[in-house]
């Protein structure tokens, strides 16, 4: 599958039995389904295996919108995340399969974690 991208493939990224992502071979940029990203998510370290792309490329095609569904649905919408308004991501309107730039899941990761554990600290005050 060619990376909607840039030049370079998508080619199968695994991390443990659970998670099977496809990410490019040039620009580390990763095609996931939303319940990838779920998953992804919850799983410890998954930005570390799977998101090992550098930022500042992934930055850098930030600005390339306008891309195909690498599946060939054609033209995929810009989303907003619905947590994080600061990160867009594109997403197919006929697979659901989304395309995220090198560092955006770590980004969208990171807050999630720092949510939660705001979350702990709060419930958890008496506690130590
Ligand atoms: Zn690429
Ligand atoms: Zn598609």
């Amino acid at each position: 599958m060619d990376c909607p991208k840039c030049t370079g493939e998508l080619v199968a990224a695994r991390y443990g039995d659970e998670i099977e992502i496809q990410r490019c071979n040039v620009c580390a940029g990763l095609w996931v389904y939303p319940d990838d990203l779920q998953r992804m998510k919850s799983t410890w370290l998954a930005e570390a295996v799977l998101d090992t792309g550098s930022p500042r490329v992934g930055k850098s095609l930030d600005e390339v919108d306008d891309i195909d569904c690498p599946l060939g649905h054609g033209p995929m919408l810009k989303r907003v995340d619905p947590e994080q308004s600061h990160i867009w991501y594109e997403q197919c309107p006929v697979c659901d399969g989304i395309f995220l730039d090198a560092g955006e899941f770590t980004d969208m990761k990171f807050e999630t974690l720092l949510d939660r554990v705001r979350g702990v600290v709060k419930g958890r005050r008496d506690v130590d």
